[in-house]
C-alpha cells in the first residue's frame, strides 16, 4: 500500500454470550491483528483496530475500538469500513451465537437432567458483508484451516469476494511465529515460512490490490 492509506484491521475472538457469566469463544489471542495494526501505523498508515476481548496493548498511534460479539464488531466495522482504504479481517469471528441471551444465569433445574439443550443461531458473515461493497478497497481475510488447507481457503476467497486469503494452520493460535501462505484472486500463492508475527504483518501490510488483468 502506498503511505498514508486509512488502515482498518479487527483482531481476537468474539464473545457471544449465553447467560450474564457465560458466553461461547475461540482461542484466538488477537496477536496477529495487533502486530498487523502495530505494521500499518509504523508505515505511516492512519490505523483503526476493532478488537474483541483480548489483553495486549493498543499499539502506538493505533485508534482501538473495543467490542464483544461479533454482531458489535459488524457494527463497529461497518462503520469504520466507510472511510477505510483497506480492511484486514484478522478476527476470529464465532460463527454462532446462543438463540437468546438469558437475563439471569441460566441455573440447573434439578439433579435429574444430564443433557442441556442450546439453540445457536448464525452469526453475521462480517467479512463477506463488507467485501460486497468493497469497491477500491484492499479486502484481505483469514483462514485457519486443519488438513488441506488451501483448497478450502481459495474456495473461501471466492465466496467471501476478497483480494486476499491469508491461511495459518492451527499452530498459529497464540504463539509468537507462525507460517501462512497468502492466496490472491489472481490466483497466485506466497508461501512465508515461520518467522514472526511481526515479521508477518511487515509483509502483509505492504499487500497490493491484484491486478485485474491478471485474474481474468
Ligand atoms: O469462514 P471462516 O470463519 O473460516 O472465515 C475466516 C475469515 O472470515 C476471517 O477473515 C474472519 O475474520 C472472517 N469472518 C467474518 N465473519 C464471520 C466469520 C468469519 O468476518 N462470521
Amino acid at each position: 500500500m502506498p503511505r498514508s492509506k486509512r488502515v482498518l484491521v479487527t483482531a481476537g475472538p468474539t464473545r457471544e454470550h449465553v447467560d450474564p457469566v457465560r458466553y461461547l469463544t475461540n482461542e484466538s489471542s488477537g496477536r496477529m491483528g495487533f502486530e498487523i495494526a502495530a505494521a500499518a501505523a509504523r508505515a505511516g498508515h492512519r490505523v483503526t483496530l476493532v478488537a474483541g476481548p483480548v489483553v495486549l496493548p493498543t499499539p502506538p498511534g493505533v485508534v482501538r475500538i473495543d467490542v464483544v460479539s461479533a454482531r458489535e464488531m459488524l457494527a463497529a466495522t461497518r462503520r469504520a469500513f466507510r472511510s477505510a482504504d483497506a480492511l484486514f479481517m484478522c478476527a476470529a469471528v464465532s460463527d454462532w451465537r446462543p438463540r437468546r441471551k438469558r437475563q439471569g444465569k441460566w441455573r440447573k433445574d434439578g439433579e435429574r437432567e444430564d443433557i442441556a439443550i442450546m439453540e445457536l443461531v448464525r452469526n453475521p458473515d462480517i467479512l463477506a458483508s463488507l467485501a460486497r461493497r468493497k469497491a477500491r478497497r484492499l479486502v484481505v481475510g483469514f483462514a485457519l484451516e486443519t488438513g488441506d488447507g488451501a483448497t478450502r481457503a481459495r474456495a473461501k476467497l471466492r465466496r467471501k469476494g476478497v483480494d486476499y486469503i491469508v491461511l495459518n494452520d492451527h499452530t498459529a493460535l497464540g504463539a509468537e511465529r507462525s507460517s501462512v501462505t497468502i492466496l490472491s484472486s489472481d490466483g497466485s500463492e506466497r508461501h512465508l515460512g515461520r518467522r514472526a508475527k511481526r515479521a508477518l504483518a511487515e509483509v502483509l501490510v505492504r499487500l497490493e490490490r491484484p491486478s485485474q488483468a491478471r485474474a481474468r
